[in-house]
């Protein structure tokens, strides 16, 4: 018989469906069953098993430089947070959580920290990567909701790509939709760089990196200048249209000033106005190049805005679609992981959420209101006004902006917890306590990918060592402080039961996030779950696509239009950092290479940091393809090796995001750019820094 586990990838957004042999981890194969990859793997998925043994695992609780068993370990860590709490209020407290964790974790992570300690700093490293357009989401639909699925990337007849390099940070859905090709289909990719993704294009605008807002106002401006919007569909669904469009006026007047703001051709531009209104079937898919920006939000809206006026949400091949980052940035946005959210896609100023979160959980406290964003919480901690920092399952001193000051901060803090499966990173070097948490393969619980669908990640390995899951340790340290009667779970099914029943609990239908039916999953149910796609109700029909009705999740039922005006890039080039600096993942290394690095099949690929420059910057730079560069701004200096690239814009260079300092010392890409943040959605500018280049 068949003794594979059914699981989940750990790595994108994609979320494939994976086929695990127990006995013998010789290799893993894609589960044709399951809906986002139909048997499809990408080379890191097809690398699992390879990444699995005990090399570099944290294998037992260290507290202070000494190993300790469980309960000294669980004692360190609760005496810490009761401490700072009496003697510094429970906003001494923050969490620091990460896309990788279960949702089953996330969410009891999320429970004991605002509702039991009731601190409300609690924020998580998917703030890097998609709170842009999760802000975007709430603002026009009154929710954060992926209105569209990953057939419609198949099923649309323009597919346009902003700000993603879908080929290599989401491989299987670039072939998905590299398979789907067929005669008359059309793909504009919208992105500075000529990447791999761009092989797919029709058409590939090259724009001047930040200008994503310009390039949508002036699509907006143009369908209404020729007359090409649905203006039933706005009349009888949106609201805020004439505002809007009297904000994208100003800001893109012509498709002449469009094409000069954005450095592209004019024709080139016109060309892609004309597809996209002529094409009813056009789906938008957008990721990092638009949010990791200060105008990320607005990037996000001015996109929705133009599907909106065409009145393109959640049909068969028509719609946005936010491409996620990690393999459960949507699970950790569903329990309420993000800082400015509460619980299961409620938000603090959701009326009467935090009593019902309170009710719920059955708190004597709950946090008051948001609580402090990645970068800012960081600076908190550099402050010294946060005492106690609890990190799970991620490496903010490689992935944060500015990364030489989070190692500052890092080292001030009195208390840094971390759980995590690796030993040595370069955050946990800065932990007072270290906890062996379950890594892929030894974990169980679910995770949601970038079309909403809910897939099991199942155990099928031993525990190393002292590991354990990350639900129990945090059980655990929960009932040490004296609330073991609101985290008395056995196992992540009690937990995924409550999480389900949360999102249903007083929810008379106006939250769409609703999963009410998966509280009713018996053990054995939980554990043969089958990937489905939320809302999961019980008058929940297919959840494929939402919003098609033109019925929005805001109070009056109308999705709204959002003025958006130019900003543009706050890290300018300058005298000491004349060149920009774009970051981004490369096709074989996962985030800051913890895992992916254990094998070197996926070092093939890309051996070592590297630079990628335009011919004439090589040459103005006085420096040579295959030899070393440095780049360097204030104190930060990177080192990679020179890559010619004439698809690069000159005065832009890129460089990959995955270097740690256990693999290359002088290959960090944050040391390069600065802490500044969308305003709306918090999430760092990466692509845009700047820097100098020299000879090494
Ligand atoms: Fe894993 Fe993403 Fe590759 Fe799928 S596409 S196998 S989820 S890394």
């Amino acid at each position: 018989g068949d003794n594979r586990i059914q699981t989940t990838c750990p790595y994108c957004g994609v979320g494939c469906g994976v086929l695990a042999d127990p006995a013998a981890l010789q290799g893993v194969e894609g589960d044709s069953h399951h809906p986002a990859n139909l048997g499809r793997l990408c080379v890191k998925g097809a690398s699992l098993h390879e990444t699995t043994g005990h090399a570099g695992k944290l294998l037992f609780p260290m507290v202070r430089g000494r190993r300790r068993e469980w309960p000294q370990a669980i004692d360190a860590v609760a005496g810490a947070i009761r401490h700072s709490i009496a003697d510094h209020g429970p906003e001494s407290v923050a969490f620091y959580l990460s896309g990788q964790l279960l949702t089953e974790d996330y969410y009891i992570a999320n429970k004991l920290a605002k509702g039991f300690i009731a601190t409300p700093h609690v924020d998580t490293n998917s703030r890097l990567c998609m709170s842009s357009a999760v802000a975007a989401h709430k603002r026009a639909f009154g929710a954060d909701v992926v209105p569209g699925c990953y057939e419609d990337l198949e099923l649309a007849d323009l597919l346009v790509l902003a700000g993603s390099n879908a080929a290599w940070a989401h491989p299987v859905l670039y072939q998905r939709m590299k398979a789907s090709a067929r005669d008359g289909r059309k793909v504009v990719v919208i992105d500075p760089r000529r990447t791999a993704t761009s092989e797919l294009a029709d058409l590939h605008l090259a724009l001047r990196p930040g200008t994503d807002t310009i390039l949508f106002n002036g699509l907006l401006v143009w369908l209404a200048h020729h007359d090409l919007l649905d203006g039933q569909y706005i009349a009888d669904h949106c609201q805020d249209f004439d505002q809007t469009l009297v904000t994208a006026k100003a800001a893109a007047p012509s498709t002449a000033s469009v094409a000069s703001e954005c450095d592209l051709d004019v024709d080139d531009v016109e060309a892609f106005y004309r597809w996209f209104a002529r094409t009813p079937r056009t789906v938008t898919g957008f990721s990092q190049g638009i949010n990791q920006s200060v105008a990320g939000t607005d990037k996000g809206n001015s996109i929705i805005n133009c599907h909106l006026a065409t009145g393109r949400v959640g049909k068969p091949g028509a719609s946005p679609f936010s491409l996620t980052g990690q393999p459960n940035a949507m699970g950790g946005r569903e329990v309420g992981g993000l800082a400015n959210t509460l619980a299961a896609h409620m938000d603090y100023h959701t009326p009467g959420a935090r009593e019902r979160v309170k009710r719920f959980w059955g708190s004597d406290a709950i946090a008051d209101g948001p609580g402090l964003k990645a970068v800012d919480m960081f600076e908190a901690i550099h402050r010294g006004d946060i005492k106690v920092l609890w990190v799970m399952g991620t490496n903010p001193a490689v992935s944060l902006p500015d990364s030489g000051r989070v190692h500052e901060a890092l080292a001030r803090c009195p208390t840094v917890i971390v759980s995590d499966c690796t030993a040595s990173t370069d955050t946990t070097a800065h932990a007072d306590i270290l906890l062996p948490a379950a890594g892929w393969g030894e974990k169980d619980g679910t995770v949601t990918n970038s079309e909403r669908r809910i897939s099991r990640q199942r155990s099928f390995m031993p525990l190393p060592g002292e590991a354990k899951p990350d639900w129990w340790i945090i059980r655990e340290v929960a009932a040490k402080l004296g609330f073991g009667h609101a985290f008395n779970y056995q196992g992540p099914a009690d937990i995924f039961r409550e999480h389900a029943a949360l999102s249903a609990f007083e929810n008379d239908g106006s939250r769409i996030f609703n999963i009410g039916r998966l509280a009713e999953l018996s053990d054995q149910q939980y554990q043969g779950m089958q990937p489905v796609q939320w809302p999961v109700h019980k008058s929940a029909g297919d959840s494929s696509r939402l919003y098609a009705d033109g019925r929005f999740t805001t109070d009056n039922g109308r999705a709204r239009f959002v003025p958006v005006s130019t900003v543009l890039p706050v890290q300018v080039p300058d005298a000491d950092g004349p060149v920009v600096v774009n970051t981004g993942r490369i096709r074989d290394q996962w985030h800051t290479m913890t895992r992916t690095a254990n094998t070197s099949r996926l070092l093939a690929h890309r051996q070592e940091p590297f630079v990628e420059m335009h011919p004439n910057d090589i040459q103005r730079y006085g420096v040579a393809p295959g030899h070393l560069a440095v780049l360097t701004r204030d104190d930060g200096r990177f080192v990679g090796k020179v890559r010619e690239n004439s698809q690069q814009r000159p005065g832009e260079v890129f460089i990959p995001i995955h270097w740690n300092r256990q693999f290359a010392s002088h290959g960090i890409a944050t040391v390069l750019t600065q802490g500044v943040t969308d305003p709306v959605s918090g999430q760092p500018e990466a692509k845009h820094g700047r820097a100098a280049i020299s000879p090494f």
